[in-house]
């Protein structure tokens, strides 16, 4: 008989450091879902990770994405919610295609861009969005807040458009989004409010760290739906062993490439071989914010501070927020803001990852080159990808199966992708769809106590 898997902190450590009161306990997935983060700061880990037979991994080959979500999911919330339920959730969340593009050889590139916002944060978005319905109180609203600069916001904002029992509000920096994205956000709608707030990120951030430290707002039940929820990481396993699934023969080995800023997404890599897929090689690849490879080639770990703005901006990150996992997992501790503590085992990283910058000047000639060479059309991001496959193999040699992540639509690059192949790239359909839609954001000062005046009048606390 199998026990439940429980959740503890990444902190849990960290005893007699100022400033920290570790947390030394265990929570529920449930709980872990619906908090989101650890009381002490520290990230939510689960102390076992689940293994799955190739034998049942085999058997999705040919089978929809829904059959392999549910093998991965089923694997860690067996004893939390039924068979019947959880594949209602994940066929509601995943209700588009998956492709797995072939470059040259068997070297391919999975497109993770083809969701309702275009980029690979809807499929953890969707998924995390139907599990905290399923998992909140019956009764009672659940009140999400998030803070964006732009393409998380819509991700999440659409992931939660319609499901029930949740309400969102998304504030953004008023002069920080772009058009698109501004458009983008105020028109999700239905229950789903855009807030664009007179300030900068960070005085978003500010704004939703008050209230949810307001007691006087414990009431309405917020919740935070952050990119460091473990119910994120969860659907980030799914799609490495979908891949594995459509690509590989049982047992052999395949290199993954996963264009990196928060770590999130490659450590559903970790987690994937940690299950049973032989990764023989997690490939990292990041922009200029080289933190993570420098550390891996020097042993001393040191953030990029203030972040480096390079074209893949979405991985425009100095401390990856995830590292505080993959330090873990590895036997380290380090807190968010890039204190080491206990440096991890290094050999043990090395050995099963390898990680390498990127520069703009050779993620725009790896667009064009990959273009030139295969017909393939990469965005800023998947060239970083892509490239950091490319140096692994001319560093280690070449290896037969190999995956590359596309993480966003080449048409959410329009003056790239013109500039450098001379094409117009297509946007998906969901996209084109943006344009049309109507929709105005409620417009607030950066003053907290307006704030929560606007939380207290407007939002919903009961829920059918
Ligand atoms: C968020 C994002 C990334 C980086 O993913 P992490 O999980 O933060 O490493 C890469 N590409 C795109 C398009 C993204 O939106």
């Amino acid at each position: 008989m199998t026990t439940k898997i429980r959740y503890y902190s990444t902190n849990r450590n960290l005893t007699d450091t100022p400033g920290i009161t570790p947390f030394k306990g265990y929570v529920s997935f449930r709980d872990a879902l619906l908090k989101g983060q650890a009381p002490d700061e520290g990230l939510f880990m689960p102390d076992t990770i689940p293994v799955i037979s190739l034998d049942d991994v085999m058997e999705l080959k040919g089978e929809a994405y829904p059959a392999s979500a549910m093998l991965v999911a089923k694997a860690f919330l067996y004893d939390d919610i039924s068979s019947d339920e959880l594949k209602e959730i994940v066929e509601a969340s995943y209700n588009f295609t998956v492709p797995l593009e072939r470059v040259v050889d068997r070297k391919y590139v999975m497109r993770l861009d083809q969701g309702p916002t275009a980029s690979f944060k809807d499929f953890a978005a969707r998924m995390m969005a139907r599990l905290m319905s399923h998992f909140r109180d019956k009764g009672k609203m659940l009140n999400v807040l998030v803070a964006t600069s732009g393409d998380t916001g819509s991700a999440v904002g659409e992931a939660f458009k319609g499901v029930p029992g949740i309400d969102v509000n998304i504030l953004y920096p008023r002069d920080e989004v772009s058009g698109r994205q501004k458009k983008q956000l105020d028109t999700i709608g239905d229950n789903v409010q855009a807030i664009s707030v007179e300030g900068k990120f960070d005085d978003c951030q500010n704004l939703v760290k008050q209230a949810f430290s307001d007691p006087s707002l414990d009431y309405l039940n917020l919740t935070s739906a952050n990119s460091i929820n473990f119910g994120r990481i969860l659907p980030q396993i799914i799609y490495y062993v979908y891949s594995y699934a459509q690509l590989a023969e049982k047992g052999e080995g395949i290199v993954l490439s996963v264009p990196s800023g928060n770590f999130g997404n490659a450590l559903g890599c970790e987690y994937a071989r940690r299950m049973g897929i032989p990764v023989k090689k997690l490939v990292m690849p990041t922009n200029e914010n080289d933190e993570f490879p420098e550390y891996l080639k020097a042993g001393r770990y040191e953030k990029v501070s203030p972040s480096r703005a390079c074209l893949s901006n979405a991985m425009n990150v100095g401390h990856p927020s995830n590292l505080a996992r993959f330090f873990d997992l590895y036997g380290g501790t380090v807190d968010r803001l890039g204190t080491v503590y206990v440096y991890p085992d290094i050999d043990a990283m090395r050995k099963r990852i390898f990680s390498v910058g990127v520069s703009d000047g050779v993620t725009k000639k790896t667009i064009k080159s990959a273009y030139d060479k295969y017909g393939v059309i990469l965005e800023p991001h998947g060239a970083v990808g892509w490239r950091g496959l490319e140096i692994y193999i001319e560093e280690y040699g070449d290896f037969p199966l190999c995956v590359s992540l596309e993480t966003a639509h080449p048409a959410k690059f329009p003056d790239e992708i013109e500039e450098l192949l001379d094409i117009i790239s297509e946007l998906p359909q969901s996209m084109k769809d943006v344009d049309k839609r109507v929709g105005e954001p409620l417009e607030l000062s950066g003053d907290y106590r307006k704030f929560r005046e606007y939380l207290q009048d407007n939002l919903r606390t009961k829920s059918s």
